[in-house]
């Protein structure tokens, strides 16, 4: 797959899956605009490592998901830097696992920002120049989570539930533009993102940590395996590939079997 010449706006891709996907986009050559958190030293490595993999050119942006004037910069700024911004990639997204009764409002808020809100933000700001080219990937990095639930993770769930939503309205507003809007929803990766929930689930549940690993996180997963980041770099890259131009409003699961049982 070659996207040279395309611009590619990844939130959240200092870490874990969005950098697993940044690395899929810059080896693909397209213009890579990563974003989210990290040391200065961390994040010049990052865009050194990006730029090394293809033809594109990298840049970071380091607005904060959950402040709409800054998302809509980011992908303002992308714009004028790259001359088009042709894919979004919303991956952003942060947990906390506490029962809904002692779920502290000002994290559901947040994990509502983050999780879902970035993503109308994004979308809204973007869509514009997708449709007037004629071309758009929106990609949104929704969960299993997104189509069944979990207990101890209400915000979550709901967010994740709202993008699916989201995904599949503006899909059916863009669908004679070019544009095509589609969720991946993945089962448990090992990221910074789940290696913290684990000591969270213990304490919620009264189990080990290695109890948490087996009996909860793949419990559900029927191939007894993580899904790695490789993997869903590859399907977002699919999702912009030609082959791809009717799948449009999906929610596709890559869960091990997860959602299917
Ligand atoms: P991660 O913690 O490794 O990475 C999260 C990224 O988001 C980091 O780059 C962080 O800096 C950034 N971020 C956090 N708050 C931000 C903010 N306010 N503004 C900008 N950036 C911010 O997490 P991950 O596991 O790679 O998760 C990425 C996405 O994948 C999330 O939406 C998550 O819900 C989803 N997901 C993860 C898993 C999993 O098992 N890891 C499973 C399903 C879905």
């Amino acid at each position: 797959m070659d996207l040279f010449g395309k611009t590619v706006v990844i939130t959240g891709s200092t870490s874990g899956i969005g950098l697993g996907i940044a690395r899929g986009m810059a080896s693909a050559n397209a213009n890579v605009v990563i974003n989210g958190f990290g040391s200065t030293a961390e994040i010049e490595h990052e865009i050194a490592a990006l730029e090394a993999l293809g033809k594109g050119q990298v840049a970071y942006d380091p607005a904060d998901m959950s402040k709409p004037d800054q998302i809509v910069a980011m992908i303002h700024a992308a714009e004028a830097r790259f001359g088009s911004v042709d894919i979004v990639v919303n991956n952003a997204g942060i947990q906390t696992v506490e029962p809904v009764e002692t779920f502290p409002p000002e994290r559901w808020d947040l994990i509502i920002a983050i999780n879902m809100n970035s993503a109308f933000h994004t979308t809204r700001a973007a869509l514009p120049g997708m449709k007037k080219r004629g071309w758009g990937r929106i990609i949104n990095i929704s969960s299993a989570h997104g189509l069944v639930a979990s207990p101890f993770k209400s915000a979550y769930v709901t967010a994740k539930h709202g993008i699916t939503g989201f995904t599949k309205t503006v899909a059916l507003e863009t669908a004679q533009n070019g544009v095509t809007v589609n969720a991946i929803c993945p089962g448990y990766v090992l990221t910074p993102l789940v290696e913290k929930q684990i000591p969270e689930t213990a304490a919620a549940r009264g189990i080990t940590e290695e109890q948490v690993k087996r009996d909860v996180l793949l419990a559900a997963q029927w191939t007894k395996k993580f899904v790695t980041v490789e993997q869903l770099s590859g399907v977002a890259l699919f999702l912009c590939s030609d082959a791809a131009e009717n799948i449009t409003g999906v929610s596709l699961p890559v869960d091990g079997g997860w959602t299917a049982a």
